[in-house]
């Protein structure tokens, strides 16, 4: 998979995919990173890629022609014919769509993605019209420029390309990973986890020392028993979504014993979040 980053500092990235996975996957040809200073695709002395805001009001907007030839210049079908191609231009902002780790795997099954940076109050509004596919924010929140958002996206997509990660099921089986419909669990095999996560956080995870500061690693984990430990992992996730993200429950993947399991821990600590 390629990623294209159009971005007025791109030695913003220097650095940034030097490391582990991401390092890997690009040593390994996996996956190839191309950043685009959008300042080349200016056509005037000072190399203007912003200008004021058309109807008043604060600060400066990125202009459309170097963004939309930026876009051009990497040779991709129209956007008109891009519908169902393996191509896609996504325009950070705190506008778009939440990335999630859904968005994630649809993205990983692209070929290409160029990642629009803004900056300032944002992009020309005509750019999206003209050559993005899609609109993506990484949070609720305003960040002064598209960088982060761009590189969180090829972190969270590039991990789910196969072959990046050493064991492809740990992306199945991490915090809002999908249900055991898609990754059957072997039952005879030593938990990977528990489960398929089905949309809800990941367990906690223990390794050596056996105590720490006077805190034990469950017992249950250091005992053989592989139908024991899921049920610990499971329920354990369960309940730190209820804690953290209860609005995952929602939407996740829940059997009749995690919906039962729910229901007692509701019961027994009133302060927590009732489903
Ligand atoms: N005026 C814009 C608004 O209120 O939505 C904010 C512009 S922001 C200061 C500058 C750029 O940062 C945006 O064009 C976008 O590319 C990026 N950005 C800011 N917040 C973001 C977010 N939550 N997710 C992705 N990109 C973001």
């Amino acid at each position: 998979m390629r990623f294209d980053i159009i971005t007025i500092f791109p030695g913003f990235f220097a650095g940034v995919f030097d490391h582990g996975i991401v390092k890997r996957a690009l040593a390994a040809d996996l996956i190839q990173i191309e950043i685009h200073d959008l300042r080349s695709f200016t056509h005037d002395r000072h190399r203007t890629v912003d200008d004021r805001p058309f109807g008043g009001g604060e600060g400066m907007v990125l202009k459309p022609e170097p963004l939309v030839d930026a876009v051009e210049s990497l040779r991709l079908p129209q956007k008109s014919a891009r519908n169902g191609t393996p191509e896609s231009v996504i325009l950070l902002s705190a506008q778009g769509a939440k990335f999630t780790q859904a968005t994630a795997r649809e993205l990983a099954k692209l070929e290409r993605a160029v990642l629009i940076c803004g900056r300032y109050e944002g992009v020309d509004e005509r750019v999206n019209q003209l050559v993005c596919d899609r609109e993506l924010s990484i949070g609720d929140y305003v960040l002064s420029g598209g960088e982060l958002g761009a590189a969180v996206i090829v972190d969270a997509t590039m991990r789910l390309v196969p072959g990046a990660l050493g064991n492809q099921d740990s992306s199945a089986f991490e915090s809002f990973g999908q249900s055991d419909e898609h990754f059957p669990a072997d039952s005879d095999s030593p938990p990977r986890s528990t489960h398929g996560s089905g949309g809800i956080l990941d367990y906690p995870h223990y390794t050596r020392p056996a105590e720490f500061r006077g805190l034990a690693v469950p017992e249950v984990l250091a005992g053989g028993d592989h139908a024991a430990i899921r049920r610990w992992r499971r329920e354990r996730a369960l309940e730190k979504t209820l804690r953290n993200r209860p609005d995952l429950l929602e939407a996740a993947d829940l059997s009749r014993e995690d919906r039962a399991f729910l229901a007692a821990l509701a019961r027994q600590t009133p302060d927590f979040p009732v489903n």
